[in-house]
């Protein structure tokens, strides 16, 4: 297997636009799928964001629409053809940027629709015809309901972080959209990981799918080295300091498991005198997409986030993710962990865990399939060398229960989906469209010898991995973590 994209005989224009993208090779996604995908079957993908899977299946798609590229400025002559789904408005963005990049030598005409956004401008675009729209799913059924898509013509459906979907609860509206759509057609579907909800899904919508994956259902990326430090929730901040000079690390991520939390957390770190910003639901796009430009400017160093704002940002080279919180749903776990350590890099996820999280730790291995051994982190004396207020540790008990509660409520179900997908479907808010260049930026490229190899450095990195998948060879734990936490009192 070669990784190179000349062996694909693409279009000229197609591969003229990747080569000015900067690829010099395939991703193993794109390896494996794009061939696939242009014999026009089924496809059922293990892979999460930052693997190159946007290309893996909107290359292909386009080589494929190729034969419908007309210059006519009749509406009529640009059907939707190609349909790609995503679950929030980051990534709906995103992915119309690089499917844009991809189109620029074609005719082919592209829009992208989400919620949190005037329906005027989308409707606009939609009525002088395009033929590849992505789409958001409340959204688009805003505009079927209003005719402003009519999808009678669609030859591809693009159900892409699948998993993503049915959890923020968008299947019945998945279920309407695919009700839509003609029978023939070629169904994609990608995911980080394969759910049996997952699997019912494909197995409801996909025809004789071929799999394709290119880390196994709930793998974690072998670049990421991974560490569970036990923390009481008073010295959890401490550990992130220490552990952040102690690696000469500049940025990190932060997940919380509540908005509340994030923003408390947030101005916390800000007091103590590190630039932070807080990214929750609650912000506007507005202000996530500040937080996110001030963050790659390196005006901000660490991001407090919540797994819903977080959601989609593939923002590469961030050297460390924190868990600050540990997250109640494991699969949480592989989506944040997977912000580091993207597409070649190598990263570093710092868990925290107090006493009562055991069972969601036990959770993640299980899902992981891997043991994870919770460690002690070396912190000098707690009491006297830390920069951390005694003051403020109050502050921060009594918050964990009502946050978790706050956190479960908005997080799941209607309200959940809602915000992820930036509706508001009785006062539609304006909004900035997403020109974020950190979604457009290629990865670093891999090593050349790997390259040949037709493999990919993250695949083939860490042997020492081999024995204790999914955790560091550097790993060397000290005492299970009972004994910890009964030492700790
Ligand atoms: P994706 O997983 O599709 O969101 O892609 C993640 C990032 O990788 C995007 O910024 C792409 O532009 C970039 N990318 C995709 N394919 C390649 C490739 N073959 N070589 C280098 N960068 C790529």
């Amino acid at each position: 297997m070669t990784a190179s994209f000349s062996n694909l005989s693409l279009a000229e224009p197609l591969a003229r636009a990747v080569a000015e993208m900067g690829y010099e090779s395939m991703t193993p996604i794109q390896a494996q799928a794009i061939p696939v995908v242009l014999t026009g079957k089924d496809v059922m993908g293990a892979a999460q964001t930052g693997t190159g899977k946007t290309a893996a299946f909107s290359l292909p798609l386009l080589q494929r629409l190729l034969k419908h590229e007309n210059t006519s400025t009749s509406p009529a002559r640009h059907p939707v053809r190609a349909l790609v789904l995503l679950p929030t408005r980051e990534l709906a963005d995103q992915v119309a940027q690089q499917i844009k990049m991809y189109a620029k030598y074609t005719q082919m005409r592209s829009a992208v629709v989400f919620g949190g956004m005037d329906m005027k401008p989308q409707t606009l675009e939609l009525k002088k015809g395009v033929e590849i729209l992505v789409a958001t799913p409340g959204r688009l059924l805003d505009h079927i309901e209003a005719k402003n898509a009519v999808l009678n013509q669609v030859e591809y459906v693009v159900l892409d972080e699948a998993d993503r979907m049915l959890d923020i609860g968008f299947l019945p509206d998945l279920q309407r959209i695919l009700s839509f759509l003609p029978k023939q057609r070629t169904t994609l579907l990608f995911s980080a990981t394969f759910s049996p909800e997952i699997k019912r899904l494909a197995g409801s919508y996909l025809q004789d799918p071929i799999t394709i994956e290119v880390a196994r259902p709930n793998e974690t990326a072998s670049t990421v080295e991974q560490r569970f430090y036990a923390a009481q929730d008073d010295d959890k901040r401490r550990v992130v300091k220490a552990v952040l000079n102690q690696r000469g690390i500049k940025q990190a991520f932060i997940f919380v498991n509540s908005k509340l939390g994030c923003g408390r957390l947030a101005r916390s770190l800000e007091r103590e005198g590190l630039k932070t910003a807080a990214l929750h639901g609650d912000k506007s796009q507005d202000e996530r997409l500040k937080a996110l430009e001030a963050f790659k400017k390196g005006e901000v160093d660490l991001l407090v986030c919540t797994d819903v704002a977080a959601r989609g940002l593939d923002i590469k080279d961030v050297p460390a993710v924190f868990n600050f919180d540990v997250p109640f749903n494991a699969e949480d776990y592989v989506h944040r962990i997977g912000r580091t350590g993207r597409a070649g890099a190598s990263g570093l996820a710092v868990t925290l865990v107090s006493p009562s999280d055991m069972r969601l730790v036990a959770d993640i291995e299980k899902l992981i399939k891997n043991k994870l051994e919770v460690e002690t982190f070396p912190l000098e004396d707690a009491r006297s060398s830390n920069n951390f207020g005694e003051g403020r540790r109050d502050e921060r008990r009594p918050e964990r229960r009502e946050d978790r509660r706050e956190e479960r409520r908005p997080e799941r179900g209607f309200e959940r989906r809602r915000e992820e997908e930036g509706d508001r479907r009785s006062s539609f808010r304006p909004a900035q469209v997403s020109r974020d260049p950190f979604f457009e930026k290629p990865y670093e490229a891999q090593d050349p010898a790997l390259a040949q190899a037709g493999t990919a450095s993250w695949e083939a990195s860490p042997k020492a991995t081999a024995s204790r998948p999914g955790l560091s060879a550097n790993i060397k734990p000290k005492r299970k973590v009972a004994a910890l936490f009964k030492s700790a009192e």
